[in-house]
């Protein structure tokens, strides 16, 4: 069984920077999308009074598909490079897109910024009085442990393929993000058009670019990404992201990303949080039968001899001599996003962590870190407020699976969310409490 890596991409970026345009083209150029879809999203889109979206416009389909939920529900499209068979998460290009992009970017390996290069644009993306959606972004997914990035420093056609903007948005999004804690060896930055098609797929044709830039195109930069480290040693740990039925895969089937170790058919499990064994009928991986899969894949499986009632989305999949810690009082450390209300002690909210939700509140701040010098200050305050990053202390109505993010980082990723509204990002420092 040698199949291509599996490489999970977030796309991720300002809104209208070019993000589902991007992705169709990728996906039309490598076959995941025929012709005659194309012509329909084509004319659909301008039914609607949205030619230029149409690209966009595919991707809103994928989207439609996964929420039918017929296999994976987290990846939404896929396609081959030479060493890699690249699952695209979430669908991007909507309003709301933070939560989208949070759910993506904590199974991604590697992410692809994209920037909108045009006069403007750029500098809104930085953010005049304080902080723009680009460096938002980049700094989310920094928190939730992505190392490698491709910067596709999209629309380059508005700025005549200008090698001064180019640098100019290099120097300036790089000191950011070198401050964000990314090693400068793990940043690639791709000048390209992917409206005119250039330097996505194939080296730039047009003499403006090609004159000075010799760099990789896009699909060549993620075709060189580092290899996502996977661990097949370690005990299993497959979080479940959907529970559903279907025929081929029976009663209780579920679907999810192998974060470590490896799972065999005919195998015995442990399903986590209610401690049930199941054995494992089917492996399927990329819609195909399969007897084995390892750290890195995503799967859907067939269970027998459980109860559907103790198999839920947000639970793990274990081996049953090394189940997953579950806790209710967890360290969090925690970068606040741009809200207007503070965050007090007490509050309530919601804490998404893998694919479990669950109430939880703020019984204490532990620390609060200084943006500079990450080190903690010596007063600690009584509430939080924007871009603050803190530690703090909470308590959930129930037990979760959960990991330290050093330990785990799939299981060990937090976001906390109030009243429809992302309010903090972070990770797992300590797990206080095991039942
Ligand atoms: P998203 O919100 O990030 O998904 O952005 P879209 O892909 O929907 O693109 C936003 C707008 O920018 C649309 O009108 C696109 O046609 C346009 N666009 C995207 N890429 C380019 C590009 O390379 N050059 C130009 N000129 N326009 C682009």
């Amino acid at each position: 069984e040698d199949t291509p890596r599996q490489l999970n991409l977030a796309i991720v970026g300002h809104v209208d920077s070019g993000k589902s345009t991007l992705c169709g083209r990728l996906l039309h150029a490598l076959g995941r999308i025929s012709k005659k879809q194309m012509h329909k999203y084509d004319k659909e889109a301008k039914e609607k009074g949205k030619g230029s979206f149409a690209y966009a416009w595919a991707m809103d389909e994928s989207a439609d598909e996964r929420e039918r939920g017929i296999t994976m529900t987290v990846g939404v499209a896929y396609f081959n490079t030479k060493n890699y068979h690249v699952v695209l998460l979430d669908s991007p290009g909507h309003k709301d897109f933070v939560p989208n992009m949070i759910s993506g970017t904590t199974q991604s390996d590697a992410a692809v910024l994209v920037i909108d290069a045009s006069i403007g644009s750029f500098e809104a993306g930085m953010g005049v009085n304080g902080i723009g959606q680009t460096k938002e972004h980049s700094q989310l997914i920094r928190s939730f442990g992505v190392d490698n990035l491709i910067v596709a420093v999209n629309k380059m056609d508005l700025v005549e393929y200008s090698k001064e903007r180019f640098n100019f948005i290099k120097s300036q999004l790089g000191i950011f993000l070198r401050s964000c804690g990314y090693k400068e060896s793990a940043i690639t930055w791709v000048p390209l058009s992917a409206m005119a098609n250039e330097n996505l797929m194939t080296a730039a044709s047009d003499t403006r670019l090609s004159s000075w830039y010799d760099g990789n195109c896009l699909l060549k930069a993620i075709d060189t990404l580092p290899p996502p480290h996977c661990d097949v040693l370690k005990p299993l740990r497959l979080p479940i992201c959907d529970v559903f039925s279907s025929q081929m895969l029976g009663q209780v089937a579920i679907c999810g990303k192998v974060e470590t170790g490896a799972i065999r058919s005919g195998s015995k499990v442990l399903i986590m949080p209610s401690g049930e064994l199941a054995t494992v009928k089917i492996i399927e991986r990329d819609s195909s039968r399969c007897k084995l899969a390892r750290a890195g894949d995503n799967i859907a499986i067939g269970l027998q001899g459980i109860d559907p009632s103790h198999v839920m989305s947000g639970g793990v999949v274990c081996h049953p001599d090394y189940p997953v810690p579950v806790a209710s009082s967890l360290e969090l450390k925690i970068l606040v996003l741009d809200i207007t209300v503070p965050i007090l002690v007490g509050l309530q909210f919601e804490l998404h962590i893998h694919h479990a939700k669950v109430s939880a509140s703020m019984v204490k701040i532990l620390s609060l870190l200084e943006h500079k010098s990450g080190k903690a200050s010596k007063k600690i305050p009584r509430f939080l407020t924007a871009r603050q990053t803190a530690v703090i202390e909470v308590k959930l109505d129930k037990e979760v699976c959960v990991e330290e993010f050093s330990t785990l980082k799939a299981l060990g990723r937090v976001f906390l969310r109030s009243q429809g509204n992302t309010i903090a990002v972070g990770i797992v420092s300590r797990v206080r409490e095991q039942a």
